[in-house]
């Protein structure tokens, strides 16, 4: 039943640490007192109600949102306002997002590419093998050429996964990345995720997957009403949710 033991087991090393984290959008108290301690190479899944601000708390990790009290720290850097900081932190972390956000105009290779370039100040013609190396793992080298509207949704979603790998993250973030694709293809994108967490990638992803939670998560969070409101190992978490509003989540969606 269990397949804990297929998965290498996280370090002890923090990647990310959240401490008393609060946030507001004007008047609205979206994060509440979220503690979190991520160690290297630990995969979380982390669901909850739509609203719950589960895509707010894992954008405050890279920053594309701003916490007002409490302390984050990403690979032992403190985020502040000091944005070379924030780069370092935008460079050790990918994001993949629910609607790929591919460039329309670059082919897949160049959309790959492109960061390590002007980012990295890589070589094209590293980049090029880099991406080339990248898109075979997720099992679309083939088209390197094209342009993201010619790929199928789940294509482009794992374009958008290997572009993020092509920076080499030492955090990957997920936020319902298969939630945008028609059902036959989510499972090459699962599939692609499943992988990178066998190769002990640290992943925080945002997904009402449950199966990929039970196979993949080291840990699964439960959100609601910005608050983290239970957290347990995958096992414990589906046979055993411990509250009211857990139970009612999980009724509703498995
Ligand atoms: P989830 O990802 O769990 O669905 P979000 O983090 O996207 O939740 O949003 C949490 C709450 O914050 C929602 O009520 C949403 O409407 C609100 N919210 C999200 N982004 C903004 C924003 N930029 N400005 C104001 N309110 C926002
Ligand atoms: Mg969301």
């Amino acid at each position: 039943m269990t397949s804990t033991s297929s998965k290498p087991a996280p370090s002890r090393e923090i990647a990310v640490e959240m401490t008393g984290v609060n946030k507001w959008y004007g008047e609205f108290h979206v994060l509440r007192d979220v503690n979190l301690t991520v160690t290297r190479g630990e995969r979380i899944v982390i669901c909850g109600p739509s609203g719950s601000g589960k895509s707010t708390m894992i954008r405050c990790i890279n920053r594309l949102e701003e916490h007002q009290k409490g302390k984050i720290v990403v690979d032992g850097i403190e985020l502040t306002n000091d944005l070379k900081r924030i780069d370092e932190i935008r460079r050790e972390v990918g994001m993949v997002f629910q609607h790929f956000n591919l460039f329309p105009h670059l082919t897949i290779l160049e959309n790959c590419t492109l960061a390590p370039i002007w980012v990295r100040k890589m070589p094209k013609k590293d980049a090029e093998d880099l991406a080339m190396h990248y898109l075979k793992r997720v099992k679309i080298p083939e088209q390197a050429n094209k342009y993201p509207g010619q790929l199928s949704g789940g294509q482009q979603q794992r374009v958008a996964i290997a572009r993020s790998l092509c920076m080499k993250p030492k955090i990957m973030l997920f936020d319902e990345p298969t939630s945008a694709l028609d059902p036959e293809m989510v499972k090459e994108v699962l599939d692609t995720m499943t992988s990178l967490a066998s190769d002990g990638m640290t992943m925080l992803c945002v997904t009402h997957e449950m199966g990929f939670a039970r196979q993949v998560a080291d840990r699964v969070i439960f959100m609601d009403q910005g608050q983290i409101v239970e957290q347990n190992e995958p096992n414990a978490f589906f046979s055993n949710p411990q509250h009211e509003r857990t139970k009612l989540f999980l009724s509703q969606i498995l």
